[in-house]
């Protein structure tokens, strides 16, 4: 098996369609490159990565959920937050109800060969890759360990599952924090939007208009205040507790627990 390789731009390459698995996107510099999330683990990344670029790269996880940080265990070091490594250690659990017993057989022998090196990044770490400079910017929220990546001069965000379209945004995952939690994040990222044109999500297939950081924002505010409740949802067992409430708006949804708002 392997991912679906699409270019998003000259120099941001995604690779998707594993499963449910996160986008996992290749930015390239003039001299470095950086991997964006991992995925799942079901294939050997280092060698789908060599095939796609010859520059040396680092890796970074936009946050800990296994969808994201599965193939952390193809690399000797992966960069993320702090508040990111108790997901990552945990990855094999959730990706189990997802792989195969043939992936998750693959994931144990590599695993057997040792675990990778954890290089802790907060706000303010920029990662340099020659020509183009992406800034950490710690927005935690769908998880305490959420970062986002600030492409300087491409003028991108990697958001992760901050936000996604494709999927209601997951304010109802273990860890997740509230609501007024997420905001003050999207308040943060909005202080910067004009350094930016474009999202990356960490599951949507194509660049989304920097128009979406708006929307989600307002309707988060009307949330906190009250203004807007989403109606009674049923979450599968997986969640633990499977009461929450979904928001739907015109691009998009947002699942939340109504006793994690404020
Ligand atoms: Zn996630």
């Amino acid at each position: 098996m392997k991912h679906q390789i699409k270019k998003l731009t000259e120099r941001i390459t995604l690779l998707y369609g594993i499963h449910a698995e996160c986008c996992i996107y290749l930015v390239e510099g003039d001299k470095r490159a950086l991997l964006i999330d991992t995925g799942l683990g079901a294939v050997d990344m280092q060698s789908e990565i060599a095939e796609l670029t010859s520059l040396p790269y680092d890796v970074v996880n936009t946050h800990g959920h296994g969808d994201h940080t599965g193939g952390n265990i193809y690399y000797p070091a992966v960069y993320m937050h702090e508040g990111a490594r108790e997901d990552a250690r945990g990855f094999l659990a959730l990706n189990k109800t997802v792989l195969s017993e043939e992936e998750v057989a693959i994931i144990e022998a590599q695993l057997a060969k040792g675990s990778y090196e954890i290089h802790c990044v907060s706000d303010g770490f920029t990662f340099d890759l020659g020509d183009r400079h992406l800034e950490v910017l710690s927005i935690p929220g769908h998880s305490p360990g959420c970062i986002a990546l600030l492409d300087h001069e491409d003028r991108v965000l990697f958001s992760g599952d901050c936000f996604v379209k494709s999927m209601p945004i997951q304010m109802v995952v273990p860890g997740a924090l509230t609501i007024r939690e997420y905001l003050d994040s999207l308040h943060k990222l909005q202080s910067r939007e004009d350094e930016f044109d474009w999202l990356c999500t960490g599951h949507d297939e194509q660049l989304e208009p920097k128009t979406f950081l708006d929307e989600v924002t307002a309707a988060c505010e009307k949330l906190v205040t009250g203004e807007l409740s989403g109606e009674d949802i049923e979450l599968p067992p997986v969640y633990g507790d499977t009461r929450a409430k979904l928001i739907k708006e015109k691009d998009f949804t947002i699942a939340y627990r109504p006793w994690r708002v404020c």
